[in-house]
């Protein structure tokens, strides 16, 4: 297993991680398999999605935020349940597919780490198969 470590940038961030991660599946040696991405944190999660336009991460932030806004009446103490149920609508795997040596991913796909009560530094385990 690869640990990645990932420095957010804000309270609310999407991180591309694409490229380290396929650093983690090249270092592996494994040409035809599955690379399982796991984040270990219960205010963070991994999402894919457009790595061309970061307006889509902004506008997903936004969304996010009216789907989840913070509330009154939350018991969590720690007042970031928001982040926390951030981090389950968006869950904390991914698989993906590995072809040739390289992750397989649509045109305009990237990995993202989504940091929802940062900034903070984060952990990716990643662990690629033959399959
Ligand atoms: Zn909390």
């Amino acid at each position: 297993m690869i640990q990645l470590q990932v420095r957010t940038s804000g309270r609310q961030s999407f991180e591309d991680i694409t490229s380290q991660v396929q650093q983690a599946v090249s270092q592996s040696g494994v040409q035809e398999g599955l690379c399982h991405l796991f984040c270990p944190h219960t205010t963070a999660g991994l999402t894919v999605n457009e790595n061309w336009d970061p307006s889509v991460q902004h506008d997903m932030g936004l969304a996010l935020d009216d789907l989840v806004p913070q509330r009154r009446d939350f018991r969590h103490s720690e007042g970031n349940s928001p982040a926390h149920v951030k981090s389950s609508l968006v869950g904390a795997s991914q698989t993906l597919f590995v072809d040739g040596g390289r992750l397989v991913l649509g045109s305009w796909q990237g990995i993202y780490l989504a940091e929802f009560d940062g900034p903070r530094t984060r952990k990716v385990l990643v662990k690629v198969v033959t399959a």
